[in-house]
């Protein structure tokens, strides 16, 4: 567990609206197990005059949710897996809560795709739509804009392209992602720095205990951070062991793992020279 999964946080960001600003500035409850993934999220909201309040994972919602009555937000952004009570099981039991009320809040599931059929199962669980991860600036709004109504401030013209297999870190891509602002990209690429060696260290007790279910649990955390940052081969590499702890198949682990190593630490190594030198 994170320092900040376990805490909520309320961060007010707007002042008086005028009418005709009546729409922008809403009210976001952010599910998400992931702290850099929650920073991301939350500050790519932030610049878009929304009111955030963060929970570490579905128990953290409901109770959220549960205080203001179901009144207190204009739309759940779900992270689906989140550990103590993940995505799907908080969003039934948001729809739960909801019966014979008349009110329905829109959900936007956040998913990573690891498991074929992610998106039946977030529609089937009663969330209305899915984003995948990493959250693009643009998706991201799109869907606000979709749900609620609320226009953004200026939209990329198009995705970025995805950086080719050799690259360790696409800057590029990352400005582009991150609508050019150097500053988030800097505090983004901070956290990344001082949550990794946490997230190796769980991938690598787990591989030593040869604890499958372990092994996929803190792979596809450790993925999930990556996919934040245009890095092919680190993500692929964390990948190949969610994967096999999945499976169940440890014969491969070992292998997999000291391909892992090595990928971060070239990682590590582009982030240290691409926070010293700046992206502008
Ligand atoms: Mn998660």
């Amino acid at each position: 567990m994170s320092n900040q999964s376990g805490r909520t946080k309320r961060i007010y960001t707007s002042k008086k609206r005028s009418a005709n600003e009546r729409r922008r500035g809403i009210s976001i409850l952010l599910v998400e197990d992931n702290p850099v993934n929650q920073m991301v999220a939350l500050r790519l909201l932030e610049k878009q005059k929304h009111r955030v309040l963060v929970a570490g994972n579905g128990r953290e919602a409901l109770l959220a949710l549960e205080k203001t009555s179901f009144q207190g937000f204009d739309l759940v952004l779900m992270d689906v897996q989140m550990p103590e009570m993940d995505g799907l099981e908080a969003t039934a039991a948001i729809r739960e809560k909801e019966r014979g009320t008349g009110r329905r809040i829109p959900i936007v599931a956040m998913t990573a795709h690891a498991m074929k059929g992610d998106k039946e199962r977030c529609l089937a669980a009663g969330m209305d739509t899915y984003l995948s991860k990493p959250i693009r600036a643009q998706d991201l709004f799109e869907v606000i804009e979709n749900l609620a109504g609320v226009t953004a401030d200026r939209l990329e013209d198009a995705s970025p392209a995805p950086p080719p297999m050799e690259k360790v870190l696409d800057k590029n891509f990352i400005l582009s992602m991150f609508e050019g602002d150097a500053e988030l990209i800097q505090e983004i690429v901070g956290l990344f720095l001082a949550e990794c060696p946490r997230q190796m260290s769980a991938v690598r007790e787990a591989v030593e205990r040869s604890d499958a279910p372990a092994v996929h649990r803190a792979a596809h955390s450790l993925k999930g951070s990556l996919s934040n940052f245009a890095a092919p081969g680190a993500f692929q590499a964390a990948q190949r062991l969610e994967v096999l702890g999945h499976e169940g198949d440890l014969s491969q682990v070992g292998e997999a793992f000291q391909l892992l190593e090595q990928q971060i630490s070239l990682l590590q190594s582009a982030m240290v020279e691409f926070k010293k030198v700046g992206v502008m």
